[in-house]
């Protein structure tokens, strides 16, 4: 006998309701990683509420003030890191790494956000 379960044995919704997705604080240029929830978390240090973004969002250095700027810009203009495909033929679309580059990025797909 098998011992090995197919993965969909498993409890699907306790694990997704586990999904630990990225909150960061622009005061605090931190990021904690926390469970979705429908009301905004507030910032362990400043207590100013949070933004959720997506998981493809990977934290950032306190110090990296630049990357910091990028992001808070992004998310200012709708763009919380979730996937945005290019149209028609659907390839994925990569996050700009600079601030200038985040400029040019916004430009050309704010429409692609609500
Ligand atoms: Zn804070």
């Amino acid at each position: 006998m098998k011992k090995f379960k197919h993965h969909s044995y498993f409890a699907k919704s306790s694990q997704e309701q586990q999904h630990l997705f990225p909150h960061v604080c622009f005061s605090c240029r931190k990021s904690f990683k926390k469970p979705k929830r429908a009301l905004a978390r507030l910032c362990p240090q400043c207590h100013e509420p949070m933004v959720m973004l997506s998981r493809k969002f990977s934290a950032l250095t306190m110090t990296d003030v630049d990357q910091w700027r990028k992001v808070e810009y992004l998310v200012s203009h709708g763009f919380r890191f979730q996937s945005i495909h290019e149209q028609p033929n659907g390839s994925l679309i990569r996050y700009p790494a600079t601030f200038a580059e985040a400029k040019l990025f916004v430009e050309d797909y704010a429409g692609r956000v609500r």
